[in-house]
């Protein structure tokens, strides 16, 4: 055999990552056995993914610089985190760079009034909101919907942070001066009763073909999603409307690549909540649980690969969140203890043990749902030391 026919072609297809994060490490198991070749551009040469791969740049995600130097070495660019600023990505666009998501879909995931805004434009479910700048109008937004009042950062709040619950006119002036000098509007919500808080996926490829995985419940516990259900106990017809939410939400997005879209039941009835345009956090199930992972989808949506099959591996899939324990303890010292349990598919994502910092995840397929979570969670309380929350 020649040379010629033995030498790798030329010019490989690169995608590249801002960020190197869990996120960006599970997208590299997907990478390994798609043989899709990836470039990381990592905030710190020890972070998750970067301590474990070989092709890494280190720079900061708001460094025009850095993320020009990354998009310059791949032919298309995607990312772990929404922390990117806007004028970067708009910047590195207007330079010729392929950015999946593009940089207008990514501005509506880092703006939750963007997002209410454009949803409620397009007749879409969402909770009545109001947006301000003044805390003071607080009282106000009470009058008419009543105490007590959820008020959102539009941009920049992550797990809870950056979303206050105002349960009377006495709270707003600590809320004031707690959010004084922030340059970011406000989202007034009512407070609004929860029955579930539900999750879906949807991968989307350039030419707008769609994957769309099954509804989920993400069970949360102090703003922190502590356990995924899949799929959701709800009635058929709130499934089906979700997945109707979750094409029209992903064409609204015009989106390349895979997001979430989180829910609330309440009433019987389906509002959108917010949306993440990237792989998520109620989606890590899909590794074991699904035919095609959310980390594989997004690699097959932002290279115009053909999506894959989003069902489900087993009539029950339970993931649950590894959080690091109070004591400041790391949970990988109970491996062997953890990976007793019968089928507990475990992932850790390489970071240091802090209290309450997602540190893994466990995941559990089965055909019973108390016995798949109760599996799940014996896991991860092996893991944590923790006793199950609920
Ligand atoms: P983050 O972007 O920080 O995750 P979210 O907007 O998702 O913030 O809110 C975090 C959590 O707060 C939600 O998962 C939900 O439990 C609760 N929450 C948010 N909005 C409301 C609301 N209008 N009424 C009641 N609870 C809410």
């Amino acid at each position: 055999m020649s040379d010629a026919q033995t030498a790798p072609p030329a010019t490989r297809a690169m995608a590249g990552i801002v960020g190197a994060g869990q996120l960006a490490r599970m997208t590299l198991q997907s990478a390994i056995a798609l043989d899709v070749s990836v470039r990381l551009l990592a905030d710190r040469a020890d972070d998750g993914a970067a301590k474990i791969w070989r092709d890494v740049l280190v720079g900061a995600p708001n460094d025009l610089d850095a993320v020009r130097s990354l998009a310059a070495r791949c032919d298309v660019v995607t990312f772990d985190h929404e922390l990117v600023p806007h004028a970067i990505l708009t910047t590195l666009e207007a330079e010729g760079f392929v950015l999946r998501p593009s940089a207008a879909t990514l501005a509506l995931a880092q703006d939750k009034q963007k997002q209410r805004e454009s949803h409620a434009a397009l007749g879409l479910p969402v909770p009545p909101f109001q947006i301000s700048h003044d805390p003071n109008a607080v009282p106000a937004f009470a009058k008419v919907h009543g105490w007590p009042v959820v008020a959102k950062l539009a941009r920049g709040g992550y797990d809870g942070r950056g979303v206050w619950v105002l349960r009377h006119e006495q709270d707003v002036a600590d809320f004031a001066a707690e959010i004084a000098g922030r340059d970011t509007p406000l989202v007034l919500e009512p407070f609004i009763s929860i029955e579930q808080e539900l999750a879906i996926l949807v991968a989307r490829r350039p030419n707008g073909e769609q994957a769309v995985y099954p509804l989920v419940e993400t069970v949360q516990n102090d703003g922190i999603n502590r356990e995924i259900i899949a799929p959701a106990r709800v009635n058929p017809e709130l499934a089906a409307e979700a997945t109707e939410i979750a094409h029209r939400v992903a064409d609204a997005a015009d989106i390349t690549g895979i997001m979430a879209v989180e829910l609330f039941a309440t009433g019987g009835k389906l509002l959108i909540n917010e949306i993440a345009t990237r792989p998520h956090n109620s989606g890590h199930y899909t590794m074991e649980g699904a035919v095609t992972s959310q980390f594989e989808q997004h690699l097959r949506a932002i290279r115009d690969l053909p999506l894959g099959d989003t069902r489900l591996n087993a009539p029950q899939v339970v993931t649950v969140n590894i959080l690091g324990p109070a004591d400041g303890s790391d949970p990988v010292r109970q491996l062997p203890e953890a990976l007793a349990v019968p089928g507990a598919h475990i992932h850790f994502y390489g970071k240091g043990a802090r209290p309450g910092r997602k540190l893994g995840h466990v995941t559990t397929l089965g055909d019973n749902l108390d016995e798949t979570r109760n599996r799940a969670w014996r896991a991860a309380t092996l893991l944590t030391g923790e006793e199950r929350p609920f």
